[in-house]
């Protein structure tokens, strides 16, 4: 279980044990394959964790998650944790639930206008902090914030 610091990077920690794949879903961690040649990513899984007993862990070398990409994934797992690197230096960022999403969703009414493809708008939910759902601003339909996985766009 050893993994070497990394010196560059992002590390998503409290991660629930067993979501790890979940995380690289909503992250499109798949994307690092064609973007950039010499990012390396350790997925450690079921590791033991003072706060919650078992978590998994995402160490991305040379690759920082973008922040608002960091945000959506705190809709879905509100303890994560993330860790930026800048030469050997950790900072903390803490994701926070934004007022809004845009693009990064589909919508999952399937008649609704961000889902035609002969008028391509940019998909747009307001997140309802109290209910956990989000809302479509075309059609209004409303999904849970646990369902974003589901509807991240590819
Ligand atoms: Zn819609």
């Amino acid at each position: 279980m050893l993994v070497s610091r990394i010196e560059e990077g992002t590390v998503i920690d409290h991660i629930p044990d067993w979501r790890a794949d979940t995380v690289s879903r909503v992250l499109r961690l798949d994307r690092l394959a064609k973007m950039q040649a010499d990012v390396s990513v350790v997925i450690l899984q079921n590791v033991t964790s003072k706060r919650l007993g078992r978590k998994d862990i995402i160490k991305i070398d040379r690759w920082h998650v973008d922040e608002s990409d960091a945000d959506i994934l705190s809709l879905v797992f509100p303890g994560i944790t993330v860790n930026y690197i800048d030469e050997g230096k950790v900072s903390k960022y803490t994701p926070r639930v934004p007022d809004a999403i845009e693009g990064r969703l589909r919508c999952p009414e399937l008649n609704c206008i961000s889902n035609t493809e002969r008028e391509p708008v940019t998909t747009r939910f307001a997140t309802l902090k109290k209910e956990r759902m989000l809302q479509c601003q075309y059609c209004d339909a409303l999904f849970d914030f646990d369902k974003v996985p589901d509807h991240v766009r590819t």
